[in-house]
Order: C-alpha cells, then sequence, then structure tokens
C-alpha cells in the first residue's frame, strides 16, 4: 500500500499526523504534512483512515 501527500493543497491542520504518526509527519518548515521515508503504510494500518480525515483531500492512498 502506498500513500503520498499533495503539498500544494494540504493545509498543515495536522489531523494526518494525529491519525497515523507513524506515517505522516508535520515539515515545520514547509507547514505541511509530508510522508515519512520509509513508512509502511501496510504495517500502520492507518493511512485510509487519515486519507477519509483530511479536510481538503490531499492524501492518496493506494492498494
Ligand atoms: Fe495536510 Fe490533510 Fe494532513 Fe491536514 S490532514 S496536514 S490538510 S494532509
Amino acid at each position: 500500500m502506498k500513500t503520498s501527500i499533495n503539498q500544494e493543497i494540504c493545509i498543515g491542520c495536522g489531523a494526518c499526523v494525529a491519525l497515523c504518526d507513524a506515517v505522516y509527519r508535520l515539515n515545520d518548515e514547509l507547514g505541511k504534512a509530508e510522508v515519512i521515508p520509509g513508512a509502511d503504510c501496510s504495517a500502520a494500518g492507518c493511512c485510509k483512515e487519515a486519507a477519509e480525515s483530511c479536510p481538503v483531500g490531499a492524501i492518496t492512498v493506494e492498494e
């Protein structure tokens, strides 16, 4: 399972980090979320929930 964040539309609200901090983190310099390099969505089991909770639909999760 792969995930990505469209930083063009991310507003840095932190919801994805709150729900899934094994995979997502905030980049303080950019004020945007990013995927932690090497993070494993399948193991973390929270990417879909994070994607559904993103207020701007910036998170993509692919099977
Ligand atoms: Fe950005 Fe969406 Fe994560 Fe909020 S939930 S920080 S808008 S990717």
